[in-house]
């Protein structure tokens, strides 16, 4: 029986999961429509990847001044207005906003503002409001997890990281993911004081060993200190409006401007009754899909950090393309490959990853595996003076040396990294890397001469 629909295809969340696929469905003649109750953009735009790589730039800029003494050059610092490079990032996200607002009218998608409740299965209420739909994409994203302790209600999370219009001069960090070892480095580079809380005694978990060790090194050697197997257990502010923290070891910290936790993020589900419309999540609260985007319900689909798999950008860019093009453009099979997807952390240096680390290959593969690695420091840093390492390392299969991990840490290498990815997605060997001439004087060619 013929359904009457308002639209084709309902978003929820204006993400870059959630925009990616209106956008590709509009542009095959979907009649369109996204929810969303916060900015146009999701997290990457307005509360992650832009404005964090703005902070990120500013903070290799202050190690460049510091570099440039190391070339002969007489600088002077004369200090940092961190409200000016605020305003001047909040205009570039305004600007990407408007933008996409633009180009959402121009493909004749229909933009709702609110937060959107699931009625039955085909419906969704945004207010008092319902809105059907032949197909339904869940792409809410994440919000991060806060621990609870005494006072928590005086950290700060990620968001409020960049909701600071003042430059804090004393932080706590608890976290060791991407986003704890990311605002540490450029917190330390701006001239803020950190403290980092590690609850183990390792960053990145899931990362291979030599970055682990590696970032960690210079996180010290940048000025951080870092607390292993610490965590904060209490806050409270004084009547001055400083914070002191109390830890684990029955250590406190005093007169600090923030505390910052970035221990990871989960689900931003919580209004949309998902009992109704039969999506089902999984033990982490995540909705489960398969490799086709498909939830639990054969229409309704979710895409991006609401899935718990591989919670990045591009990912969720990648993957609501490829639904697009399988539901409305009828290429069938098309879906994203989850394997050897790139990453890097905007750490200083920074970090390029791709493919298995080297623990997960011998955990997997044992004897037939064989790595290459160096340690150097590039020729800039050797004149800077500003010692910073580079690390790179191949991990390879059997005889034929297929490789199937790349890792590297070091200025640059979070530029590096793509074409490598390409490189090792179409099933490059050592042979191919070391047949491919070098450039010369890099770091990148490095990893094409790896002995
Ligand atoms: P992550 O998942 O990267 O890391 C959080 C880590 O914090 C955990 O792995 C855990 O590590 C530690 N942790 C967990 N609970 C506690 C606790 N109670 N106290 C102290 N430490 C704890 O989370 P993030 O919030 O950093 O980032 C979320 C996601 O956002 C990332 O996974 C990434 O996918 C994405 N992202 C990507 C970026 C990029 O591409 N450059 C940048 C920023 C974010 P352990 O158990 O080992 O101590």
């Amino acid at each position: 029986m013929p359904h009457d629909y308002d639209f084709d295809l309902i978003t929820l969340g204006a993400g870059s999961g959630g925009l990616s696929i209106i956008e590709r469905a509009a542009a095959y003649g979907q009649n369109c429509a996204v929810i969303e109750h916060g900015r146009i953009g999701g997290t990457c735009v307005n509360v992650g990847c832009v404005p964090k790589k703005i902070m990120w730039f500013a903070a290799n800029l202050a190690h460049t001044l510091e570099d440039a003494r190391g070339y002969g050059f007489d600088i002077q610092r004369h200090g940092f207005d961190w409200a000016q490079l605020v305003a001047k990032r909040e205009q570039y996200i305004d600007n990407i906003n408007r933008y996409y607002h633009g180009y959402m009218a121009e493909l004749g998608v229909t933009e709702i503002e609110g937060s959107a409740t699931f009625v039955d299965p085909h419906r969704v209420a945004v207010g008092d409001t319902v809105y059907s739909a032949k197909h339904i994409c869940i792409a809410t994203g994440t919000r991060p997890v806060l621990p609870q302790i005494p006072g928590i209600e005086h950290a700060l999370t990620s968001d409020g990281f960049f909701a600071l219009h003042e430059q804090p001069r004393r932080v706590a960090i608890a976290g060791s993911g991407y986003i704890a070892v990311e605002l540490a480095g450029v917190l330390a580079a701006l001239g803020t004081a950190v403290t980092l809380y590690l609850r183990k005694d390792h960053v990145l978990r899931e990362f291979d060993g030599m970055l682990q060790t590696t970032l960690l090194e210079q996180l010290e050697h940048s000025g951080i200190e870092i607390r292993l197997r610490s965590e904060i257990t209490a806050i409270e502010r004084g009547a001055d409006g400083a914070l002191d923290i109390d830890d684990n070891h029955g250590e406190r910290m005093t007169a600090l401007d923030a505390v910052i936790f970035a221990i990871g993020r989960s689900a931003d589900l919580e209004s949309l009754r998902l009992d109704l419309a039969g999506v089902e999540t999984n033990d982490a609260g995540f909705i489960e899909t398969d490799l086709y985007q498909y939830t639990s319900q054969p229409h309704i689909f979710a895409l991006g950090d609401v899935t718990g798999r591989a919670p990045l950008t591009p990912v969720a860019i990648a993957a609501g393309r490829r639904l697009a093009d399988r539901l409305y453009d009828n290429q069938q099979g098309r879906h994203l490959d989850y394997r050897l997807i790139p990453s890097v952390v905007f750490s200083h240096p920074p970090i390029g990853t791709v493919g298995m680390t080297e623990e997960e290959a011998r955990a997997e593969y044992g004897e037939r595996i064989r790595v290459y690695q160096t340690r150097f420091t590039a020729m800039y840093n050797s004149i800077s003076g500003h010692e910073v390492p580079t690390a790179m390392k191949l991990v390879c299969l059997d005889d034929e040396e297929k490789v199937i991990g790349c890792h590297m840490i070091g200025p640059a290498v979070d530029e590096m990294l793509q074409g490598f990815a390409v490189a090792m997605r179409m099933g490059a060997t050592k042979r191919d890397f070391d047949d491919t001439v070098a450039l010369h004087p890099t770091s990148a060619e490095e990893l094409v001469t790896m002995r």
